[in-house]
């Protein structure tokens, strides 16, 4: 078949492989100029484990593994651990990999085959349910099938669904991303510092630092594509405090290229496809960042979605059927995990951070105790 996947993120370059090794033919068609490689690090957990040891990544993907997490300690105003994050909750099993989102974008991108071609720089202008499109370029292209990977504000949903707010559930954070070219390498513990309703964070990884915002919020109206204004929105939310490391933090923000802003929020359609076009990933179920588990989807989906097509002889009106009934559960698991994400990373008052910090004492005091236990029985 020829299959046309917008967006070249982890569910787009998931799907240019998943297709392309069942022999079809893929275009990728991406609008930024090259892959977008910012990002925290991002996990990989269940069946996404299986998914990329089938595409016989999973050897690579772990050799990159980090621990970020792991080492990260929520501290007061003068940097000192308060507390630290639960691994044992947030995560689904040992077997979870935690990793660089560039690392996993540039290791998919190294293994697509000769049938699957990123075409940077373009995007689809107008689509129709029977796979015509017509590119920003002006090209002009019929499709067997068009899969819109292109994320939370995707635009394929946009032409053949209808407008992103009635989808899009906004879970009151906000998040954003800066590169810290300036901060030391150390293997140090990353940190997170809390004021009510906002976080700052800074993550070390590899020769690279970045700074991490999260605040609570009514939904704003932006261009998505406009930096400068979502560089404001961060600069107004964070303006008057000046605690911890925080004006440092919000300078680098407004120095930064690649600066990245994002929302916390949860896109649900009654139905992930019509006619010849299928959503996968966060355009088509976005579980909120805070899930810990878009990517998961997004690589659980693609490989769904690539068995199904083939299990039903390239039927695709059957598969894109049994690809959703198929992965509905993954999904409503993730999606119903933010609420807790955004309380222990954002809280809302003086008086539920303290609380968060005691509880995640109590917590680490518990599990200190039990591993005691299990080694003096
Ligand atoms: C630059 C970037 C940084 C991120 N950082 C984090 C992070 O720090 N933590 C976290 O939890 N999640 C982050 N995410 C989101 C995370 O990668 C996804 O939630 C998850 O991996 C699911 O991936 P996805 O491919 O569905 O969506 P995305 O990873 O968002 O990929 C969508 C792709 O589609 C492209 N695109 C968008 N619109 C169009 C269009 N109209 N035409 C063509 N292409 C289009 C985008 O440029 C992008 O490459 C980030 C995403 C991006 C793009």
């Amino acid at each position: 078949m020829n299959i046309l996947v917008s967006g070249a993120g982890i569910a787009g370059l998931a799907c240019a492989l998943e297709f392309g090794a069942r022999g079809h033919d893929v275009t990728v068609v991406e609008y930024a100029r090259r892959l977008r490689l910012t990002g925290t690090p991002i996990d990989i957990r269940g069946a996404a484990i299986e998914a990329v040891d089938r595409m016989g990544l999973l050897a690579k993907i772990r050799k990159q593994r980090v621990r970020v997490s792991e080492l990260t300690r929520f501290v007061d105003s003068r940097g000192e651990p308060v507390a630290r994050i639960p691994m044992a909750e947030i995560s689904d099993s040992d077997d979870d990999i935690e990793l660089l989102r560039e690392d996993l974008v540039r290791i998919l991108a190294d293994a697509l085959p000769d049938t699957a071609v990123i075409r940077f720089g373009d995007s689809i202008e107008t689509l129709t349910d029977s796979g015509d499109v017509r590119f920003a370029s002006g090209d002009i292209g019929r499709y067997d099938l068009v899969v819109g990977a292109d994320g939370q504000h995707s635009a394929v949903r946009g032409l053949v669904f209808g407008p992103e707010e009635d989808y899009l559930r906004h879970l009151g954070v906000y998040f954003a991303l800066a590169d810290l070219p300036g901060e030391a390498h150390s293997g140090g513990a990353n940190s997170i510092y809390n004021v009510p309703g906002r976080m700052a964070g800074v993550f070390r990884y590899r020769g690279k630092a970045v700074a991490n915002f999260q605040f609570r919020s009514a939904p704003i109206d932006y261009d998505h594509r406009d930096l400068n204004a979502q560089k404001k929105i961060l600069l107004d939310a964070f303006a008057g405090h000046r605690s911890w490391r925080i004006p440092e933090l919000l300078e680098a923000a407004r120095a930064d290229p690649g600066f990245f802003f994002t929302s916390a929020s949860r896109i649900h359609l009654p139905s992930w496809h019509r006619g010849r076009v299928v959503l996968v990933g966060d355009a088509g179920y976005c579980p909120a960042y805070l899930s810990g588990r878009g990517t998961s989807l997004a690589l659980t989906g693609a490989r769904f979605l690539a068995e199904e097509l083939e299990r039903c002889g390239n039927d695709h009106t059957t598969a894109f059927a049994r690809y959703e009934a198929r992965l509905r559960p993954y999904v409503a698991f993730a999606q119903d995990r933010v609420e807790g994400g955004r309380d222990r990373i954002v809280p809302a008052t003086w008086a539920d951070i303290a609380a968060r910090n005691r509880a995640l004492r109590a917590l680490d005091t518990g599990i200190a105790e039990t591993q005691r236990a299990e080694e003096n029985p």
